[in-house]
């Protein structure tokens, strides 16, 4: 704490930078969050950074280079409180898609044997693969008030919402028709719920962007899409692509 404030730091590993650009762009709470709160390092949003002790460490996107390990350790050692922030820092990302195998083919497709001088790429991973995780905060991007509420409740000494249930507790809750019985990939029954069933409110399909929920049953989910129509490949192309690392034995047995 510095005068009462915790000290935060937001930090960026490889990711889109989408759940950084959400802070930046709470425009109308900018002010606030910057006084209620220390901001030691948000290289997105400030250029006096400094790499101190902190409270609470932001870390955005997964790691995939050697660099960004020794970089996540150095935040580990240095927070009290390490929050995985958003689907990448979370589960891995669109970019953990791949398993090992897959995973060196297309390196070698787009790099060939070009030497890596400055960092070694490694397969894409979440952060929980390298440092204890204290707090997940799921979501591609994580919302601004999933965010502005974790901070009030950080602020005031409480953890952040957990959220066990699936997108569909929600959607049925908000009263929608199933999009399943409307012939619809809807992917609701294996995804983290926390963003108000936004997409099937839409009648959009939910396509996992929050990542599994607990305890996700990817088997179970397979054998209903299966009967109603899609094919294995769909069906474990659209599992693989927000699950990151934490579906890919389930999808493997798929
Ligand atoms: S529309 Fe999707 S999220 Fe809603 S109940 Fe059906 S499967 Fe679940
Ligand atoms: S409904 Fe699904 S895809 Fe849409 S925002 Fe929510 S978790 Fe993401």
């Amino acid at each position: 704490m510095n005068n009462g404030k915790p000290k935060i730091g937001i930090y960026e590993l490889t990711g889109c930078a989408g759940d950084a650009l959400l802070i930046v762009d709470c425009e109308m709470e900018l002010l606030d969050i910057f006084t209620a709160a220390d901001i030691q390092s948000f290289a997105m949003a400030k250029s006096d950074n400094i790499d101190g002790e902190l409270d609470v460490a932001l870390v955005e996107g997964s790691v995939t280079t050697e660099k960004e390990i020794s970089e996540l350790k150095d935040i580990r050692e240095r927070a009290k409180i390490v929050v995985a922030f958003g689907n990448c820092a979370a589960h891995g990302g669109i970019q953990a898609r791949f398993d090992d195998k897959e995973w060196q083919e297309n390196l070698k497709k787009v790099y060939g044997n070009q030497k890596f001088t400055h960092t070694k790429p490694v397969r894409s991973k979440p952060i929980d693969e390298f440092v204890k995780v204290d707090f997940y905060l799921p979501g591609c991007p994580v919302s601004k008030e999933q965010f502005l509420h974790f901070l009030t409740r950080m602020l005031k000494g409480n953890p952040p919402e957990h959220y066990p249930t699936p997108v569909c507790v929600t959607c049925k809750y908000n009263e929608n028709d199933c999009l399943l019985n409307n012939g619809k990939l809807c992917l609701g029954p294996l995804t983290a719920d926390g963003c108000g069933s936004v997409c099937p409110n839409h009648n959009i399909p939910c396509f996992g962007c929050w990542g599994p929920v607990e305890n996700a049953n990817a088997i179970a989910e397979l054998h209903l899409l299966k009967e109603k129509g899609f094919s294995v490949e769909e069906i474990k192309k659209r599992m693989a692509n927000f699950a990151g690392t934490k579906l890919a034995d389930a999808i493997k047995q798929l």
